[in-house]
């Protein structure tokens, strides 16, 4: 599943391949996946707009469009009329296709932007579980306050971190997951993060002391950090823009290793379901 460095990926290069390009045409095959309008009313508001910018908020893309402009001059609007705002979830993923995409990553195309130089932007997702909605930029903002804080906005700093950690109830892993706290950390980094700071992941998160969670909060940092400069992580589905497999997984120090042993201390990490239902792994040495 696309987290924060997944989506971030996806994200970046849409806007770097994309931005700029009219759309002329737009194809929905699966309209189940889309949100907030049909597929006659969601081909109608886009035809003709240009991609003005491609960027992240938690795990979601967004597409904002503008007008296009009649001359070349002419200065563009300031609001975009329409934002697209894609929720990979489980299989979801956004591709460039050029002409040169095979039959293969073509299947499960759900939906496709034709642009104006004869290539295409599809969403494509094998389950079906993802999402993509059209917004107005008043409807976005509303949908947008209600996510959690980004854990790389430098406005996020140690003692707001830190009170948002000191304030809940939850296991400490289940607050990082958490979307409506901190936006974009999934069960791959919520793992990691823990291991990096040697925190159990099953601990109180309001016993956390300021410097346990200053020390998260720059271990969270750096392994989304580190894992956008790798593209992100790819288990089974998940492809950058450029339909590319990320190389993170490489990296990983907890996640997907239960039963293997722990890179600082040598003894065998632990693998439970017992805290959240999903796959916790971590090592009951180092992190206490
Ligand atoms: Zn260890």
């Amino acid at each position: 599943m696309p987290e924060l460095p997944e989506t971030e990926t996806i994200a970046r290069d849409l806007d770097a391949m994309v931005c700029g390009a009219v759309i002329v045409g737009v194809e929905v095959r699966k309209a189940d996946v889309l949100r907030e309008a049909d597929a006659s009313g969601f081909a109608a508001a886009l035809h003709g707009l240009t991609i003005a910018h491609v960027w992240r908020r938690a795990k979601l893309i967004v597409l904002d469009m503008r007008p296009t402009a009649a001359v070349a001059t002419a200065p563009p609007a300031t609001e975009p009329p329409w934002r697209v705002v894609v929720q990979p979830r489980f299989t979801g993923g956004m591709v460039v296709d050029d002409g040169s995409l095979s039959e293969a990553d073509r299947a499960y195309v759900a939906v496709t932007l034709h642009l104006h130089d004869g290539r295409a932007v599809h969403y494509r997702d094998v389950r079906r579980l993802g999402t993509v909605a059209l917004m107005s930029p008043e409807r976005f903002t509303k949908y947008s306050t209600a996510l959690g804080a980004e854990p790389l906005d430098p406005r996020l700093g140690d003692a707001e971190f830190s009170g948002l950690v000191r304030g809940s109830r939850q296991a400490i892993k289940v607050f990082l997951m958490d979307q409506k706290r901190l936006a974009g950390v999934g069960n791959i980094y919520a793992n990691e993060a823990l291991w990096l700071a040697g925190i159990d992941p099953s601990r109180e998160a309001r016993t956390l002391s300021e410097q346990e969670s200053g020390t998260l909060r720059e271990q969270l940092c750096a392994v989304l950090t580190a894992s956008i400069a790798a593209r992100g992580t790819s288990f089974r589905d998940y492809r950058d823009a450029r339909g590319e497999r990320g190389s993170f997984v490489e990296q990983l120090a907890a996640y997907g290793r239960a039963g293997e042993p722990c890179r600082a201390c040598g003894r065998r990490l632990v693998g439970t379901h017992a805290i959240d239902g999903r796959s916790t792994v971590f090592c009951s040495h180092c992190q206490r």
